[in-house]
């Protein structure tokens, strides 16, 4: 078997028309959606990033600020930003970089920002909508895997997702998110045993490690469908996934590559719940 690629850039090219077509029709409505992203330090990533996320943004017609500050900023100071950021009506969708600096308390940032423009879905009212099924926003790296599969028509009822990763911002909301279409769900950690006798048993795949090769084509029920969240460098240097590419292609059905696969739809959710947010805002004027 010859796995089928499941293209990100082609699925979020798709999104993203959908996407300013729905801003150009909030416009006209008088609602511009706007996205604030902030950005504390110097981080060479958190700066492409932010770039490519703002750029995104642009490019679908929505309003976005970039917010940079020094790594020396105090985070009483970045909590007033954020404040004043959730006061403002112009912006719908409030996103602090990660990583921030040692001397700055992540969650505490995190849990400053109002659910309503909470477009990370990292707040822990999002955390608990998700758990719950109640309305919120969704992570979008897990949401942009449920729309990859929503793109192959794939119907996850009765079927068995393995999870690889529980992260609070993909491993942990992409599990609730199988369980919500009735996968039955399994989720592996460092610690779990033997990983190789639950991913032979599973349907769909999720990779989110952070290593390479963690699943190769033996651990592989043939026919499953993969879907690779890991970013990772080989020795070449270049961008990869979790998941031996090309050995699991020879088993699995569908599979996502890297890069170009669960990578680009992450910030297709981004617009997607900030139009969303505004879409709210204007809904509840
Ligand atoms: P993370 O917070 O480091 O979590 C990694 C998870 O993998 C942890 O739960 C860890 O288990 C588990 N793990 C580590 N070694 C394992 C092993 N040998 N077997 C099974 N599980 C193992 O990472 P993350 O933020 O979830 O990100 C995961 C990967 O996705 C990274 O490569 C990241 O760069 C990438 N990522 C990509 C996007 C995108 O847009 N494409 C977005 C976010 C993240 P413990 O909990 O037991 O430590």
């Amino acid at each position: 078997m010859t796995a089928q690629r499941i293209d990100g850039n082609a699925l979020s090219q798709q999104l993203r028309a959908q996407v300013a077509h729905d801003t150009a029709a909030l416009k006209a409505q008088g609602l511009t959606p706007g996205l604030a992203v902030v950005l504390v330090g110097d981080n060479p990533a958190s700066q492409v990033y932010v770039r490519n996320k703002v750029k995104a943004c642009q490019d679908a017609g929505l309003h976005s600020v970039l917010e940079k500050y020094e790594a020396s900023l105090s985070e009483a100071d970045l909590l007033a930003r954020v404040q004043a950021l959730n006061n403002d009506p112009s912006i719908h969708g409030i996103l602090v970089q990660l990583p921030l600096p040692a001397h700055i308390d992540a969650q505490k940032v995190i849990e400053a920002i109002s659910p309503l423009k909470d477009v990370d879905g990292f707040h822990i009212a999002s955390a608990g909508a998700l758990m719950t099924g109640a309305k919120g926003f969704w992570p979008c790296t897990p949401y942009g895997c449920m729309k990859m599969l929503e793109s192959i028509g794939y119907s996850l009822k009765g079927k068995h997702a393995v999870v690889i990763g529980r992260s609070n911002i993909v491993g942990k909301p992409m599990a609730l998110m199988l369980l919500q279409q009735n996968a039955t769900v399994t989720i592996c950690h460092s610690g779990t045993q033997n990983l190789k006798a639950l991913t032979l048993q599973a349907d769909v795949i999720v990779a989110a490690v952070g290593k390479r090769n963690v699943l190769t084509a033996d651990m592989v029920k043939p026919g499953a469908v993969v879907l690779d969240v890991g970013m990772n460098r080989n020795d070449e240097g270049k961008l990869c996934g979790d998941v031996d590419f090309e050995g699991v292609s020879q088993v699995a059905s569908y599979i996502t590559p890297v890069p170009g696969g669960v990578g680009p739809m992450t910030i297709t959710m981004l617009l997607v719940n900030t139009l969303e947010s505004a879409q709210r805002a204007l809904s509840e004027k």
